[in-house]
């Protein structure tokens, strides 16, 4: 049987016919970034087959796993040998062992006090970031910074939100997002950023941990890259800022912090104090919310990764860590100041593993891709691909093999003389 109504003389199908789509998926950009960076890189390749490409484009670790993490890997999975120590499902919010590692080692010895309940084990802050839209009605204002990491955006759109309000960051505003000038309620934020690598300071996260509150807003704070912040006064978490556990909610992840993108583990926090409202205005705990959707939609992370990122906090974990951590830090020196000494204005790789390059010329950042890819056989990223305002921008990382970066800057100085 077929359902339909006729309205304004058309007649639409409403069901009982034929599958239908969740029609917002319809209305995202088709995501040709990645997949047009690779198209372009088959055809040079086949025109010219013996020249070396460097890709410093995507955002992927390339130093191994420490091996005390591989380790208690491995242990692990011994343990699901033996009929005493098997493991089957396990919490969806994620084994004791590790968020209390998290809650000690991240938040309380920074002197940040946060309940274990508040902590949820995921396999990714990418999935984290686009799954919390689930929580929140359709009719609220979403802010996003722009240029910025597109899952937000995407997932926002998936989930039917169409008021979306972009925040330039800039040169012009040293990259610093202004308070909208509309009321918005949930806000994204990331710092250390992805794509600019720039960061703000404790001053000017307060401007928006005071903004939410005023507003009954929700900040959605994605600390993915705090592990790369080197100066002292640049905050690495939300709580650093009084007030913020009554309206922020924070994504971490072991990705590029552990060199975990291939395992898979990330954690958000989740204030039991953080409420959103009905439409009457009756308040209602995020945490518990998140909560049951995670019991109805997931079933936890693999007893091996947690094992493994319990291991990120021991002695051995966080020394191997540092060290590739260091190792990408002085790739992202190495990029900044090479770049800088052939007259490119540079953005970010201070505290971060990013850098990003204003274009000099008159060029869209596709026309600089194409010709860094020509003169020097180097692939980043067009800063368009992240939003408006990455127009004229690009952007290179910082997770590449060191003889490459030091390759990848010959070549350029090269495309100079
Ligand atoms: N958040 C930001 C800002 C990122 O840049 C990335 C990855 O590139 C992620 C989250 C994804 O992290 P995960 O690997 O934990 O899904």
């Amino acid at each position: 049987m077929m359902f339909f109504i006729v309205k304004n003389n058309k007649v639409l199908i409403l069901g009982g016919f034929m599958i239908r789509i969740n029609e917002n998926f319809l209305n995202l950009k088709d995501n040709y970034l990645f997949s047009t960076i690779n198209q372009k890189i088959e055809q040079y390749k086949k025109e010219y087959p013996d020249k070396k490409i460097i890709r410093l484009g995507i955002g992927d670790v390339t130093k191994p796993l420490p091996f005390g993490i591989t380790k208690a890997m491995e242990q692990a999975c011994m343990e699901m040998n033996q009929v005493e120590t098997f493991k089957g499902y396990g919490p969806e919010q994620g084994y004791e062992f590790l968020r209390e590692k998290i809650q000690q080692e991240d938040y309380e010895k920074k002197g940040i006090q946060i309940d274990k309940d508040e902590i949820f084990i995921s396999d990714g802050a990418k999935c984290d970031t686009a799954n919390i839209t689930d929580l929140f009605a359709n009719a609220n204002t979403v802010a996003i910074t722009d240029p910025v990491y597109p899952v937000y955006l995407d997932s926002n759109i998936i989930a039917g939100r169409t008021k979306i309000i972009y925040l330039p960051c800039t040169k012009d505003n040293n990259f610093v997002p202004e308070l909208p000038k509309e009321k918005c309620d949930i806000i994204y934020l990331c710092y250390p950023n992805n794509p600019t690598g720039t960061v703000l300071t404790k001053e000017q996260l307060k401007i928006w941990v005071n903004y939410a509150k005023e507003n009954k807003a929700i900040l959605l704070f994605d600390s993915a890259y705090e592990r790369y912040i080197t100066q002292d006064n640049i905050p690495h978490s939300i709580y650093e800022i009084e007030g913020a556990k009554e309206i922020a909610i924070e994504f971490r992840s072991f990705s590029k912090t552990a060199g975990f993108t291939g395992i898979r583990c990330a954690y958000a926090v989740i204030p039991k104090g953080l409420v959103g409202y009905t439409k009457q205005g009756k308040e209602v705990s995020i945490n518990s919310l998140w909560k049951r959707r995670s019991s109805c939609k997931f079933n936890g992370v693999s007893y091996i990764t947690q094992r493994g990122a319990e291991a990120i906090y021991t002695e051995e974990g966080q020394k191997g860590i540092e060290e590739n951590i260091r190792y990408y830090q002085e790739n992202a020196k190495l990029l900044k100041e090479g770049l800088q000494e052939m007259g490119y204005e540079i953005y970010g790789g201070v505290n971060s593993p990013y850098i990003w390059l204003k274009i000099p010329k008159s060029q869209t950042s596709w026309q600089f891709f194409d010709e860094l890819l020509m003169k020097a056989n180097v692939v980043g990223t067009p800063g368009s691909g992240f939003g408006p305002s990455g127009e004229g921008y690009f952007r290179l990382t910082a997770f590449g093999k060191r003889e490459e970066i030091l390759e990848a800057m010959e070549k350029m100085k090269r495309m100079f003389e």
